[in-house]
């Protein structure tokens, strides 16, 4: 049987969301279609999220979900994948645990695919970050970097929370990259994308996954998946150099310098090209992008 929408919901240590996420998201769909089902992804939770997720879904055997768990913290990324992997929607959309995403939204991006045929995709955008000043200044300037250096435009202030028709979900899965940064995948994949606008609210219980140094990490992640212009850095360093070489030379005393010069150059070149090669090695074990220990699903209820 054909299902209009799928909800993709990764999870980690959200115990005290699910159910409140659950009964949200029945109030705020009644209006628009009973033909949904809903796609958890618990990664590697430490705290009770599982046994939540197992609760609801054996005392709701008349709602469509499924559970998948992963076998450790695989990261909201490998989640994503894995819930879209599962999802038979004709729409599928990825939704936050937290609460932080009125239903309401949901039912509107839907409503929007139903009005345009020719959208693809609804990607929500949030209106006014809720976040320090240093963390949106260091975004802002990621994004002036990442625009720059590679050839897919990267959307400031867009987020994971956006739904999609059928082939762009199936396009997405079937990029098998390892090193995954979902907000270049959604603008390197094409497809008419429309964007709205979304309050975001406080979160409900818990607190946010994200630190500066996870931020960090991801940002470099983004930027290393989308060009090789890091590769290509010590090629203009050594013309640099060498120029400033010639013009030592001319001048006078530069032995020690030169020493360190060199010794600067060459390990520079090394890292750039040993996090690169780094990277070409994990993708050769072809490693798989989640491992799910267990898959409840709505089919299978006994
Ligand atoms: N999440 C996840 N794996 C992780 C980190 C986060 O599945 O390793 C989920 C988390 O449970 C939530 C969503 O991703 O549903 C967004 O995370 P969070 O609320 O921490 O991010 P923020 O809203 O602060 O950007
Ligand atoms: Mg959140």
């Amino acid at each position: 049987m054909s299902v209009k929408l799928s909800l993709v919901i990764p999870c980690y240590n959200e115990e005290d969301n699910i159910e409140k996420l659950f009964s949200h998201v029945k109030n705020g769909l009644k209006s628009y279609t009973d033909s949904y089902e809903i796609v958890f992804v618990n990664d590697g939770s430490r705290d009770e999220t599982a046994k939540k997720l197992k609760k609801l879904f054996s005392e709701n055997k008349d709602s469509r979900i499924t559970v998948v768990s992963f076998s450790r913290n695989f990261g909201k990324e490998a989640a994503m994948y894995a819930g879209l992997s599962h999802a038979k929607g004709e729409y599928t959309v990825i939704l936050d645990a937290d609460l932080q995403q009125d239903v309401k939204y949901v039912v509107k991006m839907a409503e929007i695919l139903d009005e345009n045929e020719d959208a693809d995709m609804v990607a929500a955008y949030q209106e006014k970050r809720k976040e320090g000043k240093f963390i949106t200044l260091c975004k802002e300037s990621f994004y002036k970097l990442i625009n720059k250096v590679t050839d897919v435009t990267f959307v400031e202030n867009a987020s994971d929370f956006r739904m999609m028709r059928r082939p762009v979900v199936e396009t997405i899965i079937s990029l098998p990259e390892c090193h995954r940064f979902s907000k270049g995948i959604f603008s390197w994949v094409g497809y008419n994308t429309i964007s709205i606008p979304y309050e975001v609210k406080e979160r409900e219980a818990g607190e946010t996954k994200w630190n500066f140094r996870k931020l960090l990490k991801y940002g470099i992640e983004g930027i290393m998946a989308y060009t090789d212009l890091p590769l290509k850095l010590p090629f203009y360093f050594s013309f640099v150099f060498s120029l400033v070489a010639l013009v030592v030379l001319l001048f006078g005393e530069f032995t020690c310098s030169a020493v360190f010069f060199v010794g600067a150059v060459v390990l520079f070149s090394l890292g750039v090209l040993g996090s690169y090669v780094g990277k070409i090695h994990t993708q050769v074990k072809n490693r798989p992008i989640y491992i799910a220990k267990e898959i409840l699903s709505y089919d299978k209820h006994d």
